[in-house]
């Protein structure tokens, strides 16, 4: 059925829904209203504190004041995620947004690192990385630079019911209508299929051309309506529960997540200006929830302020995130643990997809097909890098550990880590949001050690490449003493903006 779009119905007011209804407003403005229901009986699931670079796109479009947005959101800064314990106990490494030393002529520059390493070179490639020697250091600020030799990629931790506060403002005040409602009937019509109104338990109709399934994890139009499929992909990634629980804030914040891997899961640890996000993600199988609360409470580093939450969830993707005249944006589209703090981007993907495709003139199947075939892609990608971490384990303490190592895994990650092992290579996938440093950084923390370099490494003498290595490392380090520590630039910038 083809009909112009003129209203846009987004149900749920988590952090998909205002971020939905915040874009949609702000780049189609005048050519669709916008209405969004939610209601505060159900709550929202609060727990995405973690988010990758490209949420700064969004800001952007959006407009915000970046020191406006960190105060409001009580933000802190994201350099990297630590990943300890993952490869082996005892063991750690970082997976920064920055990428080491510079590449030359097609040659990536880790490629002349393993050349040095093979000659008996002993430096850790992220010692050639500003974003760790300012992690590390504890250190950040916001740098003008002209060669992206030193350029610092960062992302942001903030409170979660913040965020949406923020943006539920940011929508209101540019005319998105709120309703506060539980939607208890949806209605189809009889011919083509397509959802035309919501009933509230008030008795109120919501009618709406197209509809946004930001109702979290139920998925209320797109799966108790529509009963749209589910690909599982548990059997990849065995982890089925969270437990989540605020924690005070440290005396000193750390710009980057920590990732701490325990016997059959892993835990979260967020930095907050006003206090700290904790998790455990964990496997039912080999963790009670009165294990995994212990876990949790005893691995914290400082006082709880409320009992933990029990979120489970079910990994995987729904099998068309556009059907009918609803599109799926948020949990209700599916999950992949937050490991790598992609689910916020997921969103933002859905959204940008959804305005690039939007069914203007009324749904077609070109257009619902073009976005399922990238949403499934993307979130494939996304699957394979989260698997890789689970599978490239050495640790040799529990069965879930050595059942990641033992499984088979999809056949482009097995390519991926065969081109990598064998020659260091690195492959770009298009709709991967993880770009090559990405990967090089988690094969490599992971024990992934290339066999061979790319010949054109050889095109230095043995004395050009060490005075390449170490010219590289000095000029990363140049710019440190001047960059404030993580807080001052928290407190100076925050008061200056
Ligand atoms: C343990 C865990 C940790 C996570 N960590 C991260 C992270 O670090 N980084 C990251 O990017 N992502 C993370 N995520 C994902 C992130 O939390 C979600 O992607 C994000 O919160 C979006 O949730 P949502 O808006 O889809 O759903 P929800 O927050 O569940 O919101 C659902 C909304 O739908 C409404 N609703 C539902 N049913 C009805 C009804 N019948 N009538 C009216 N309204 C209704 C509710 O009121 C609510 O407003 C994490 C997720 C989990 C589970």
């Amino acid at each position: 059925m083809k009909e112009k779009i003129r209203k846009v119905v987004v149900v749920g007011g988590g952090t998909a829904g205002w971020m939905s209804a915040a874009l949609l407003k702000r780049v189609l403005g005048e050519q669709v209203a916008i209405e969004l229901v939610e209601s505060e009986q159900i709550g929202i699931v609060g727990v995405g504190e973690a988010t990758i670079p490209p949420i700064q796109h969004v800001n952007a479009v959006l407009g915000l004041n970046e020191a406006e947005f960190l105060r409001e959101t009580k933000s802190t800064i994201k350099l990297a995620i630590r990943f300890e314990n993952w490869r082996k106990q005892g063991d750690s490494y970082y997976h920064t947004f920055g990428a080491p030393g510079k590449s030359q002529a097609f040659c990536h520059f880790h490629h002349f690192w393993t050349r040095a390493q093979q000659a008996g070179d002993s430096s850790s490639l992220w010692d050639y990385d500003l974003n760790y020697l300012c992690a590390e250091a504890g250190k950040f600020a916001k740098l003008k630079v002209d060669d992206p030799m030193w350029e610092l990629h960062y992302a942001y931790h903030f409170d979660a019911s913040l965020y949406g506060a923020f943006l539920r403002k940011y929508s209101e005040q540019r005319g998105v209508k709120r309703t506060e409602g539980l939607v208890e009937q949806v209605n189809i019509h009889p011919e083509s299929g397509h959802v035309e109104s919501l009933v509230l338990k008030s008795g109120k109709v919501i009618e709406g051309d197209f509809f946004v399934d930001c109702s979290g994890i139920r998925g209320l139009l797109i799966h108790k309506k529509l009963g749209t499929g589910y690909e599982d992909w548990g059997h990849w990634l065995p982890c089925d529960r969270a437990m989540a629980v605020p924690s005070e804030r440290f005396e000193e914040t750390l710009p980057y997540t920590r990732s701490i891997a325990h016997s059959a899961g892993w835990q979260w640890r967020i930095p907050l200006q006003h206090r700290n996000g904790n998790g455990l993600v964990y496997s039912s199988n080999h963790y009670s929830d009165e294990q995994a609360a212990d876990i949790l409470l005893n691995n914290l580093e400082s006082k709880a302020l409320t009992d933990p939450k029990i979120i489970p969830f079910r990994t995987g993707r729904t099998r068309k995130q556009w059907n009918r005249n609803v599109v799926a944006v948020g949990l209700s589209s599916g999950f992949l643990e937050p490991l790598e703090s992609t689910s916020i981007y997921l969103i933002q993907s859905a959204i940008v997809r959804l305005i690039h495709l939007f069914p203007h003139a009324g749904v077609s199947s070109d257009l619902v097909d073009e976005y399922n075939r990238q949403s499934q892609r993307e979130y494939e990608l996304i699957r394979d890098f989260i698997i890789l971490h689970y599978y490239l384990n050495e640790r040799d303490d529990s069965q879930f550990w050595r059942d990641a190592r033992n499984m088979d895994v999809p056949d482009r990650l097995t390519e991926k880590i065969g081109l990598f092992r064998s020659n260091g290579g690195l492959v770009q996938d298009q709709l991967d949001i993880f770009l090559e440093p990405s990967w090089l950084q988690v094969m490599l923390g992971q024990g992934v050690i290339p066999q061979d370099y790319h010949p054109i490494a050889d095109s230095l003498t043995n004395a050009q490449l060490k005075e390449k290595l170490a010219n590289t490392k000095k000029l990363k380090m140049e710019p440190l003493p001047k960059i404030p520590s993580h807080d001052q630039f928290l407190e100076m910038f925050c008061k200056a903006g």
